[in-house]
């Protein structure tokens, strides 16, 4: 019953049932990736703040089995994207980044290790049961850049418009700021 992306199962249950789940959820449906999204828009001005941000979807599709044929380990594999408002880092404007995660995982726990998957990467399970949510969700959360920035000179505004070479070394380089408005204090005496 239920939603099998929230359902709790071990990992053995979901790849013996070769369980195939659809993701199509909004943002909003994530927790953790939400509050990290919304941590980086408060940067923006509150008229700026994209209103639909929570409702993007979350697509895609895991599919889990099991790697080898002799081993028989539990494996999860698939895709998901989702389109993300950001700050960009440089111009502090508005921006959408796609994240795309295509996980190849084994579902190991702790005490576990094989060899001769090198194109699989491990996902240590904490517990015996798991959420396929969590997964997708830290995923997610894993594949956001640590600092977002507009990937075209013309889309971002710190770079395109009129700012001139020595505005943009300022924008990169926070301690030549403040030194040339040090600089800039001794000229002008208050
Ligand atoms: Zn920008």
């Amino acid at each position: 019953m239920g939603n099998p992306l929230q359902d709790q199962c071990t990992a053995i249950e979901l790849a013996s049932s070769g369980q195939v789940i659809e993701i199509s959820n909004k943002i909003s449906y994530f927790d953790g990736l939400s509050s990290i999204i919304e941590a980086d828009l408060t940067a923006l001005s509150p008229d700026k703040m994209p209103a639909g941000w929570r409702d993007r979807d979350v697509h895609g599709e895991l599919q889990f089995g099991f790697a080898g044929i002799e081993a028989r380990v539990p494996m999860v594999t698939g895709s998901a994207t989702v389109i993300v408002d950001a700050v960009c880092q440089r111009c502090l404007e508005l921006m959408q980044l796609e994240i795309q995660i295509e996980p190849k995982l084994l579902l190991l726990s702790s005490e576990q290790s094989v060899d001769g998957y090198d194109e699989f990467e491990v996902w240590e399970l904490a517990e015996t049961e798991l959420r396929p949510q969590d997964i997708v969700e830290e995923l997610l959360i894993m594949a956001l850049p640590l600092s977002a920035m507009h990937n075209k000179t013309a889309d971002c505004k710190a770079l395109s418009s009129s700012v001139d070479d020595e505005g943009r070394e300022e924008l990169v380089r926070p301690f030549a700021t403040l030194r040339s408005q040090m600089i800039q204090n001794e000229k002008d005496p208050i």
